[in-house]
């Protein structure tokens, strides 16, 4: 898609940024060597890489570099962060009841055994249920937590930083998937957490970057994600994406300095005009806005007809959203996401995921209620 003014899709990835092409590109043509090599060229890519790790350490408030390791993306860190947990205890590790499907696959096969535990949200904000979680902790009864910062559907938002200090006060690990905060919201406090995941391409950078930030202690140094070579202290082999890498760090430096309390402000109030607009006419019921919210993000159930006809006709006037993971049409496996908030199969094939970006202006929010009501119009039951 050409024209950005209409691509209300950022969660799924977003266009790189000018700046983090052109060290896409730069660092390709200039620095395309094996960091691992032990001549001069290689050198210069091996300096380049812990320059970008003592950048992306600096952007997310770590003293120590080496708490980062490069990764192509947050599944691949999510999958492995929970193997690792699930792995490193005999006590069940918590995991919350909306994560991606990247933590919620890596833990699936220890659910039945118990060596995983579910942790319910309220429907009406997405939030873990505190009071619930809380007594796990306090009684002893998890060895580490998993709680994603902001949800990709709904873009609700986890208490993190109290959540770390919850598992902290009580020597319980506290993982937390960032992939959807960062780059949205500030990120200087995330290294208090134990272990977080980040992937590149959700914040303008490269796709195939990410990383994962491991404790400082034994048991950061106990893990070896990845085996093979000796790349990344031997805790994820395979050769590093230096460009991807360099993109990734570029485009979060770019967007954190401009990351001001009133331009998230303007964004999320271009958002709610939108959703009051699709409100007032034809009528729709928001998910997890009953609780603070990523500003980009809106996801809604429809009034009526499934949402893949909704997104055909909005993508023949131009415009990009998406059914985020809720099923469409109300087939294929029920999203546990949506079932944790209390949506039955039905209506998850009128659920619809909207979400701008860091450009995206309140015209952009108006054309596309207007391009909503067109829609509406249309598939109105006669
Ligand atoms: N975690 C969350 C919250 C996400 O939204 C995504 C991407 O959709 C991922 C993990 C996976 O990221 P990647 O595409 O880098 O593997």
């Amino acid at each position: 898609m050409s024209d950005l003014s209409k691509y209300f899709d950022h969660n799924a990835t977003t266009p790189m940024s000018e700046e983090a092409l052109r060290v896409w590109h730069d660092t390709n043509s200039s620095l395309w060597q094996n960091p691992s090599g032990l001549y001069r060229e290689a050198g210069g890519a091996k300096t380049r890489l812990e320059e970008c790790r003592e950048e992306l350490a600096d952007e997310l408030g770590i003293d120590v570099p080496e708490r980062v390791v490069f990764t192509c993306g947050a599944t691949e860190a999510n999958n492995a962060v929970i193997r690792f947990l699930i792995e490193e205890s005999a006590k069940p590790v918590a995991i919350s009841a909306i994560e991606h499907p990247c933590v919620e696959a890596a833990a699936l096969p220890w659910i039945e055994s118990g060596r995983v535990r579910v942790i319910p949200v309220d429907p009406r904000t997405g939030v873990v249920e505190w009071e619930i979680l809380s007594s796990w902790v306090k009684r002893g009864e998890v060895s580490a937590v998993s709680a994603m910062a902001a949800n990709n559907e709904m873009g609700t938002l986890q208490p993190w930083l109290e959540l770390a200090g919850l598992c902290g006060d009580h020597e319980i690990r506290f993982h937390t998937d960032a992939a959807q905060w960062i780059g949205k919201l500030p990120a200087a406090q995330l290294g208090e957490c134990d272990f977080v995941t980040g992937s590149g391409h959700k914040f303008r950078g490269s796709k195939g970057s990410g990383f994962l930030i491991l404790p400082d202690d034994e048991m950061g140094n106990a893990f070896h994600g990845f085996v093979g070579g000796p790349q990344e202290e031997g805790r994820r082999a395979g050769t590093e994406n230096l460009p991807a890498i360099a993109s990734m760090v570029s485009a979060l430096v770019e967007l954190n300095q401009d990351l001001s309390v009133d331009a998230m402000e303007d964004c999320s109030n271009n958002r709610d005009e939108f959703e009051a607009a699709l409100m007032r006419s034809f009528g729709v019921e928001l998910i997890g806005a009953n609780a603070p919210r990523l500003w980009n993000t809106s996801m809604f159930v429809l009034p009526y007809e499934r949402n893949v006809k909704w997104l055909s006709r909005l993508s023949r006037d131009g415009f990009a959203v998406s059914t985020g993971s809720a099923c469409s049409a109300g087939k294929g496996n029920p999203s546990k996401v949506m079932a944790a908030m209390g949506l039955d199969f039905e209506a998850m094939g009128r659920v619809v995921r909207v979400s701008g970006g860091w450009d995206t202006t309140r015209e952009d929010w108006q054309e596309l209620a207007e391009a909503f009501d067109r829609v509406s119009e249309d598939l109105a039951p006669q």
